[in-house]
């Protein structure tokens, strides 16, 4: 179906062309006509799938005609778990509503000026992206009115309660209209997510839109068993030296390997830096700015501040430390093969990490391809336990940190080697 057949106000058609999209996807084909039917909506979609526009181009759509309440308040408000991915949002609001006159969205986030922020929640808002805890401290100073508000979204709405953010939301959706349309995206809607779900939405419609088929065929994954840091860099240091890299994005697990590693990659004469949660926003702007500008090829960072990264020029994945939880390993992933294009994610394994891989391919339901490159062969041959078989048939996603598992046990050795 094409985007001129959801309904969509003509200036909002025209935007989403010259962004260069032929058609909706599958999140964008469902919601869209749901959301303009005034529908409250909770939708398990990954990050990758379109679901910024499935959610604001219906909103823009309602903006472009004047609210029928005066005041200066946003009309509609979207809170989201990071800083970056509050950024990428309001610039694709921006994208998005070009054609439409005197749209105004405003980006509310910690690190960056209370007082500015302040300024332009004063003036007249239509759209307000915000994480909750900045958001928080302005309504609590009487600084937001949200009488005109008509649509709430809660994006990566489980990344949010992860964070340690529910009370904030239950605080800011208390003060919004009763009467409002509320739109909930996340990974997963079981759980505590779910309960919120219940609690935020009224006779909502469910989306579930497939990640695991979607993945298939866009991102090539493969894995590398490595013995220790030093195995982990020298495989690092080769897989970057391919030609074929355009830019490369390394996950580690703490913000201090993210600075030792791109700092071994500078000394390396790679263009390369970090990018973590305790560098202050405007550092982090400046280097997520070179990264969009294509000035950096490789930037190495922690799961925290890579969310809402959206470079189209990442071919590249490579986890040089897994993540704990197999749910941020389809995140990370999916910063490569953006809209539609193929992308290549690598892991470096190490050998009390394999449980970890276990539990992320059961838990994509994609088996990982191992890879080994001649002359950097790990010097211990990896092998799955019976217990870690048991473990990855057991235990949830994410349940149990890799480091506990017992390295060094043989019993039912796998194969190793291609497959
Ligand atoms: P999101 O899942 O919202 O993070 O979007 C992922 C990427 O897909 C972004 O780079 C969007 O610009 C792009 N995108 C969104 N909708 C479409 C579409 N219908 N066709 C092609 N690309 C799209």
């Amino acid at each position: 179906m094409p985007f001129a057949q959801l309904g969509l106000n003509a200036d909002i058609v025209k935007a989403v062309e010259a962004s260069g999209y032929t058609r909706p996807t599958a999140v964008q084909e469902r919601a869209i006509p749901a959301i303009l039917a005034g529908a409250d909506l909770l939708v398990s979609s990954q990050t990758g799938s379109g679901k910024t526009a499935a959610f604001m181009l219906p909103c823009l759509h309602r903006l472009a005609e004047a609210s029928a309440i005066a005041g200066r308040g946003p009309r509609v408000l979207v809170l989201t778990p990071t800083r970056e991915l509050a950024q990428q949002i309001a610039r694709a609001t921006e994208t998005y509503g070009r054609f439409i006159r005197r749209l105004r969205c405003v980006a509310v986030v910690g690190g960056a000026s209370f007082y500015v922020q302040q300024k332009l929640l004063g003036q007249s808002a239509d759209v307000v992206v915000a994480t909750p805890g900045r958001l928080l401290d302005h309504l609590r100073r009487g600084r937001v009115d949200f009488s005109r508000l008509e649509t709430l979204v809660l994006d990566e709405a489980d990344r949010m309660l992860d964070m340690g953010f529910i009370d904030d939301i239950e605080a800011i959706i208390a003060a919004t209209p009763a009467a409002r349309q509320t739109l909930l995206f996340s990974a997963t809607l079981e759980g505590v997510v779910g309960r919120l779900a219940n609690r935020v939405t009224r006779g909502a419609q469910r989306i579930g839109i497939e990640t695991a088929i979607e993945l298939r065929g866009k991102i090539h994954q493969r894995m590398h068993f490595a013995d220790d840091f030093s195995h982990k860099s020298r495989l690092l240091d080769h897989l970057l030296r391919d030609a074929a890299i355009g830019q490369a994005l390394v996950f580690t697990a703490t913000k201090r390997s993210a600075d030792e590693v791109s700092e071994q990659l500078r000394v390396n004469g790679f263009s390369a830096d970090a990018l973590h949660g305790d560098m202050n926003q405007r550092s982090r702007n400046r280097t997520l700015d070179a990264m969009r500008r294509g000035h950096l090829r490789v930037l190495v960072a922690t799961d925290v501040a890579a969310r809402g990264i959206d470079v189209p020029g990442i071919s590249h994945v490579i986890n040089f430390d897994l993540p704990r939880a197999a749910q941020d390993y389809v995140h990370r992933i999916g910063r490569t093969g953006r809209a539609g294009r193929e992308g290549i994610a690598i892991s470096l394994v190490a050998h009390f990490e394999k449980r970890q891989m276990r539990e992320i391919e059961r838990y994509t339901s994609q088996p990982v391809r191992v890879d080994v490159i001649p002359g950097l062969e790990p010097r211990a041959r990896p092998a799955f336990t019976r217990d870690d078989r048991r473990g990855a048939r057991t235990r949830g996603a994410g349940a149990a940190h890799p480091s506990q598992g017992r390295p060094g046990a043989t019993a039912g050795r796998r194969s190793y080697g291609r497959h």
